[in-house]
This record gives C-alpha cells, sequence and structure tokens, in this order.
C-alpha cells in the first residue's frame, strides 16, 4: 500500500481565560489538562486508518503551552508509536526530520519550561504575542501584558533557532501598530505572522462591530507591516520569514496537500473528504472518532481549492507540479479564468509559474470568487 506524505494537527482546547474576540474551540481551565482527553486523543489517533509518514506536527489551541512535559511527551509517544516518527531528544541540534510546532502563550514562558519544550522534540515555537501594546492587549482581554511579553520574547530568542511572533492587527488604537512592529523587530524572531482583527458571530466582539475598523485602514496596516519587515521574504498573504523558516506545517494548507486533525473541532483532509471532529469537548471525550462534517470533495473541487490556495503564496503555482498532481495542465479546465485574472492585474505568469501580484495579494478573495464562479 502508498504510503502517503501528511501533517499532522494536534488541538488542545484548554485556556486559561477565554479572549472576547476567539472563536476558536475553547474551553477554560483553571486546573491541569485532564488525562481523560489524552486518552481520547490517543484513541483518535491510533483509529486512523490508512498508511502514512509525517512531514509535519503542529500543536495549536486553545492553548498548547498549557501542557505538562509528561502530557507533551504522552502525545508525542502516540505520535510516534501510529506513525513511525523519529523523535530524537535534543542533543545540541535538531535531529528531527519532521517540523514540530508548539504555539504557546506568553504567560506560560518560563526558561526552564522552554528549554523543556525543546528537549522533548518540539524544534519550532509559535509565540502568541499578538501585540506589544499595554492598550491593545487589555482591548483584545488578553492575559498577559506587555513586560510579559517582552520577557517571552527574550526567553525564546535565546533558546530557539526556529520560531514565529504572532501579531494581530486592527485593534483599537491602531496607531500602536508601528512600535509593535518596530518591537517586533528587535527580537528578529525567523518568522512574522500577522492577522487582521475580527469580530466573529458568537463572540462578545460580535457586539462591538462599530469598533471595527475600516477597511481602507486595515489596508494601510497591511502594508505598514509589509514595510517594516522589509528584510523579511513576504512568502504568504499573512506570514513572513527568513530564508529556510518559512512555515512547513502550514505549507500543506496553502498547498492544499492532506493532513490529519485530531482534537474537537480539529479540520482533516484526506482522499478528497474534508472532514471536522465533533466539536463539542465533552462529547469528544466520549466519542473521539465522531464527526460534526464531512465532506466527499470531487476532483475538480480539489483542483479549484488548490488553486485559490496556492495563490496566497508568492511563489504561486507550479504549473509543471500541477500536472503532475492532477495529471492535466492547469489551462484545461482553468484557462479563462486565469486569463481574466491576468486581464486584472491580480495575477502574472510567466513559462514556468502563475502567481499573485501585490494587487493579487490584497484582494485576494477575489481570486477565489473568479475560480469558484
Ligand atoms: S485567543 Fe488563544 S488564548 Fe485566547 S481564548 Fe482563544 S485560543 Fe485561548
Amino acid at each position: 500500500m502508498e504510503t502517503k506524505e501528511i501533517g499532522i494537527y494536534i488541538h488542545i482546547p484548554y485556556c486559561r481565560t477565554i479572549c472576547p474576540y476567539c472563536d476558536f474551540v475553547r474551553h477554560p481551565t483553571s486546573c491541569n489538562i485532564p488525562s481523560r482527553f489524552l486518552e481520547a486523543l490517543k484513541t483518535e489517533i491510533l483509529s486512523l486508518p490508512g498508511s502514512y509518514s509525517v512531514k509535519s506536527v503542529y500543536f495549536g489551541g486553545g492553548t498548547p503551552s498549557l501542557m505538562t512535559s509528561d502530557q507533551i511527551a504522552f502525545i508525542l509517544g502516540v505520535l510516534a508509536s501510529r506513525f513511525g516518527i523519529r523523535i530524537a531528544e535534543f542533543s545540541g541540534e535538531n535531529l528531527q526530520p519532521i517540523e514540530i510546532t508548539m504555539e504557546a502563550n506568553p504567560d506560560d514562558v518560563t526558561a526552564s519550561k522552554v528549554a523543556d519544550w525543546q528537549a522533548l522534540g518540539i524544534n519550532r515555537l509559535s509565540l502568541g504575542v499578538q501585540s506589544f501594546s499595554e492598550e491593545v492587549l487589555k482591548y483584545l482581554g488578553r492575559r498577559h501584558d506587555a513586560c510579559t511579553a517582552v520577557r517571552a520574547c527574550e526567553i525564546v530568542a535565546g533558546i530557539y533557532r526556529n520560531w514565529s511572533m504572532d501579531l494581530i492587527y486592527g485593534a483599537l488604537p491602531v496607531e500602536t501598530w508601528e512600535s509593535t512592529l518596530c518591537m517586533c523587530k528587535t527580537f528578529q524572531p525567523p518568522h512574522v505572522s500577522t492577522y487582521g482583527l475580527t469580530y466573529e458571530k458568537g463572540t462578545p466582539f460580535e457586539a462591538r462591530q462599530d469598533e471595527k475598523i475600516e477597511d481602507d485602514v486595515s489596508l494601510e496596516l497591511y502594508r505598514q507591516a509589509e514595510r517594516e519587515l522589509g528584510t523579511y521574504f513576504h512568502y504568504e498573504i499573512s506570514n513572513f520569514a527568513k530564508a529556510g523558516f518559512e512555515a512547513r506545517h502550514n505549507l500543506v494548507y496553502w498547498t492544499n496537500e492532506e493532513y490529519a486533525g485530531f482534537g474537537p473541532g480539529a479540520y482533516s483532509f484526506l482522499e478528497n473528504v474534508r472532514s471536522r471532529n465533533e466539536i463539542d469537548l465533552d462529547k469528544y471525550i466520549i466519542s473521539p472518532c465522531g464527526k460534526s462534517e464531512r465532506l466527499n470533495l470531487s476532483n475538480y473541487e480539489v483542483e479549484v481549492e488548490t488553486l485559490i490556495q496556492h495563490f496566497r503564496l508568492a511563489r504561486g503555482l507550479d504549473k509543471s507540479y500541477y500536472e503532475r498532481r492532477f495529471g492535466h495542465p492547469v489551462t484545461m479546465r482553468f484557462g479563462e479564468k486565469l486569463q481574466v485574472l491576468i486581464q486584472r492585474g491580480l495575477l502574472v505568469e510567466d513559462e514556468y509559474a502563475i502567481r499573485p501580484t501585490s494587487l493579487g495579494f490584497e484582494l485576494n478573495n477575489e481570486i477565489g470568487l473568479v475560480l469558484v464562479d
């Protein structure tokens, strides 16, 4: 049987407090992460049928940095037994052939914990700084303050070579974005993610829609990030990296390749099926293999999604890759639509690839609208 390479996402749905803008699957807890949740994760991971090897592992949440070292080791051990991942103990250099990322909240960061995470085999950290402005952190309802964010960055930058700083723009007051970007640069993280604040349905922020900034202000903040992070490669709409530090796990999503998600609410895309796990935490723990959504995608739908995802990347779509993957040239089904997008200045084409222009980055939704039409 063919062994496919996939990305693995593990959702840890626990947080100390709930941020009012957040619509992720999360659950407040003042205690440790319960062992019955970890047992449910184990059951789900070991129940996945099929033959797969793993190219990346990503612990997201929620707040994965609430896990104890033993709990992280437990999950890595389950992954090692199911997928044969070789997770070497840390010995001064990165021995893993795969990227293993964990999201961390600044208020969980201490030098000894970060050293433990690295020793366990977590070879990339994604630090949820969000802002260095006290006012913005309060506006977002974050538990950490600006001093804690600075201290966490100092610790992580001193121990990890491969780490990302996550930032949010568009929170009030917006004028603080520039100083947050300047502070970010002082730490020189090899990877930076910048996401616009959203006021999602079902969150306390839904009732505060009138505070949302105008689209043109949001666009200006986006451009400001691009200018300030000019020494980085702006390789994906919201992401910047130094050479060789692109997020390998997220590239699985942005190339529409296969991944398996474990934990409540986690998505998977395997064998042309997109599915979502049970969202309710208690139900998940009782029945960890239950699905809340399951969608069989046609080959055509997978091709459309593959194009849309690739056009989030500066490198765009490699035409020969597409032909190898789908067995026909991209122009066969999408030639006319691609020409429309090229004429509108959203894409450019050369002999090898079709790429988004900077206008295509800024108006990325329009690319999707034309392709699904
Ligand atoms: S933003 Fe992060 S820390 Fe805050 S509630 Fe959501 S998952 Fe938890």
